[in-house]
Parts: C-alpha cells; structure tokens; sequence
C-alpha cells in the first residue's frame, strides 16, 4: 500500500483555460495517508471521477505531480501504477466462472495457486457468493456480477491503493449496507489506501476514516465524520453534511459580538475578518435549544421523524431549523438559544479560527 501525494493539481478538460471557470479541478494540493480509507464526497459534477482518473492514471492532470510513495507517476499508464479498481457497473468475464473471475487478477501476477485458492476463497465468502463459485458470471444477476467486481478490486494485498467509483450503485439497499461494513473491516484487517467516490453522504461517513468533501472543482475539508458535524470548514460541508444541513445565517461581525436581526450573540472570541467579507453564523440544527429564554421565534412547521422531530421557524426574519427529542416540548411562547460552543463564523464562506 502507498501513500498518495497530490502535489498543485490542477485539470482542464478545454484547450487553453483561461480562467478558475475552465478548471473541473482548480487546486488540490493533499497528502494521503498509506493505508487510509478515504471517501471523496461531493454533489454531481464537482470533480470526484476527474480526482479519481488522474490517481488511476485513466487523466493526465493540466497542471502538477502525483506520487505513490514519493515516486512521481504522473506519466505512468494505468496498468503501471499497480492499483486496483472498481467501476460503477461490473467489470468481469462472463464466461468464466465465479471463482476464476477473482482467480484472475492472482494468477495473472503468478500467485502460486494454494495462495489463490485461499484468497479467494477468503474473498467469496465476503462478497456471499460462496454458493455460486462454481457457476459462469453470465447468468448472474447485475446485483451478483457488481460482487465479482468488488471482490476483484479486493483480491490482490499487494496493490498501492484500491480505488472505487460509486461502486455500489447497483446494489440492492440491504446488501449495500452490509458491503459497506465488509469493506470497512477489510480495511481494518488489510490496511489497504482505499478512495471510494460517492456523492452519498450515509456511504461516506460510513466507510471512510477520512471523508474528503469537494465542492466546484476544490477540496473544500478532509475530516472525520465528527469534525465535519462539528467544525465545518465550509459553509459548504455544512450544509451537506447533516440532515437537515447546518443553519447558515447572515451575521454582522462587531467584535466577539455577533449580530443577526434584532438578536445579539456574545462570541467567546472575536474572530479576525477582512474588511469587506460577507460574514455568516453556522449553527447545527442539534445545538439550537429551544426554550422558554433567548430570541422569540414563530413556528411554521413541525416533521416527525420518528426518534426526533424537526422544527422549522422564524428567527430574527431567517428561517431556521430546530431538532428535538420526538417527546421534546413546544413552549405556548417558544424561544430559542445557540449552544455557544457550537457556533462557527463564516467570512466568504470559509470558517474562521477559534473554537466557538
Ligand atoms: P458525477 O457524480 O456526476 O460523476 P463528479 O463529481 O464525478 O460528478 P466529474 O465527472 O469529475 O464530476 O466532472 C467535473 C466537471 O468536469 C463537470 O463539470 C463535468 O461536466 C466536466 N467533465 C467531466 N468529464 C469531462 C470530459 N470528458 N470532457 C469535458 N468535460 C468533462
């Protein structure tokens, strides 16, 4: 496994960009970890598979270097990179059976065949295919024939990182899940450097150590799912982590004062803000209290999603939304406060230091 160095990429699908507009990639200068599991998660279109194709080689970037290991392989092809991968849709042999589709990739590279048979064998259970290891690929289900993909990209211990596109689209949800935790604990017993692409925030959190959250072209945070709930670096990541999203309201900055409406909020610091900026206050639905003290707001609407209910409200003239317990009380005169060791300020959109 490797450690993967993304050094000033930058890529261009036209001819002569002219400017940040005509980079589907515009800056992505990382350093990955050997052994990580990473999820590069993002809406359609943000550069996920453009970031993918250039680690496996399939893109040459515009602009920058990339290294497995130190070792630039910017100019390597694919098939020298020494990866595997796993498509969106499968990628087999249909007319092998089971256990030779994931034999393949071993025997190819010379395995002496006890080491194949115990891999795959190990590797079949895995993807609950065991009952149909002795049957051909091409009359299996796409469910089926996505598991011999996933098991292909699995079978090999001694590639630089396992690299995955939304493999898992094709699955049914149930199996989804539990692909998921099989890929996690593999992961834990292998220690490959797995990229798995979703723009599923649930697949993310749930597979990766680190969740790399890019947005128009950038990487706008790599975190653990807990730093992206509690300090996201971009009014982005708050919104798209989380359901409901971060509330993102428009604050004017005096100080450790922070202002929005008619409602005053003391900072327990005052964050330094470039004259100028447009300032927001980002605040998770699960840290706004609703009570008898702090800012009048008027309820419009309340969802019950079972364990918790969702408030949606007026608040100094911004529509907010409020989580509490599924038997959390509703004053007759609802008021609300921010959990102060919650609340993020923004300035153009970027988080600013401090902790509260
Ligand atoms: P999705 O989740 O829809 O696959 P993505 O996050 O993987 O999206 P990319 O496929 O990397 O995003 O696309 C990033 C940008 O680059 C988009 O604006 C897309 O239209 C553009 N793009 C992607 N491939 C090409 C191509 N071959 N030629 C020109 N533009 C492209």
């Amino acid at each position: 496994m490797a450690r993967i160095d993304l050094e000033h990429i930058r890529h261009a699908y036209g001819e002569k960009p002219a400017s940040a507009a005509d980079y589907a990639l515009k800056e992505v200068h990382h350093e990955w970890s050997d052994g990580g599991a990473y999820a590069l998660l993002g809406p359609s279109g943000c550069g996920k598979t453009t970031l993918l194709n250039i680690i496996s080689g399939l893109l040459q970037p515009s602009e920058g270097r990339i290294l497995f290991d130190g070792k630039d392989v910017t100019d390597l092809p694919t098939q020298e990179r020494n990866i595997a991968q796993v498509f969106q849709f499968p990628v087999i042999y249909d007319t092998m059976t089971v256990y030779d589709n994931l034999a393949f990739p071993l025997r190819n590279r010379k395995v002496p065949e006890a080491d194949v048979d115990r891999r795959v064998r190990e590797i079949i259970e895995m993807i609950g295919l065991g009952d149909w290891a002795r049957r051909k690929a091409r009359g299996l289900t796409a469910d089926q024939k996505q598991k011999i993909s996933l098991g292909r990209g699995l079978v090999r211990s001694d590639v630089n990182a396992i690299l995955f596109d939304e493999p898992l689209t094709v699955i049914d949800p149930h199996m989804k899940w539990q692909l998921r935790s099989q890929l996690k604990k593999l992961h834990r017993q292998f220690g490959f450097t797995m990229v798995y692409v979703t723009h599923d925030q649930t697949e993310a959190l749930t597979f990766a150590d680190k969740v790399v959250v890019m947005y128009d072209g950038e990487i706008v945070q790599i975190g653990t799912p807990a730093e992206l709930f509690e300090r996201p670096s971009h009014t982005f990541v708050g919104y798209f982590i989380g359901s409901p999203g971060m509330n993102v309201l428009p604050v004017a900055i005096d100080g450790s004062r922070a202002r929005i409406g008619e409602t005053e909020i003391v900072l327990d610091h005052a964050p330094a803000i470039a004259a100028g900026a447009k300032t927001e206050l980002g605040i998770r639905p699960e840290f706004v209290r609703l009570g008898r003290d702090g800012t009048p707001v008027r309820i419009a609407k309340i969802e019950d999603i079972g364990r918790q209910k969702i408030v949606r409200a007026e608040f100094s003239g911004q529509s907010i939304a409020i989580v509490i317990p599924e038997d959390g009380e509703i004053p007759a005169e609802p008021r609300v406060t921010f959990d102060p060791a919650a609340v993020n300020i923004y300035a153009n959109s970027w988080r600013v230091g401090g902790e509260g």
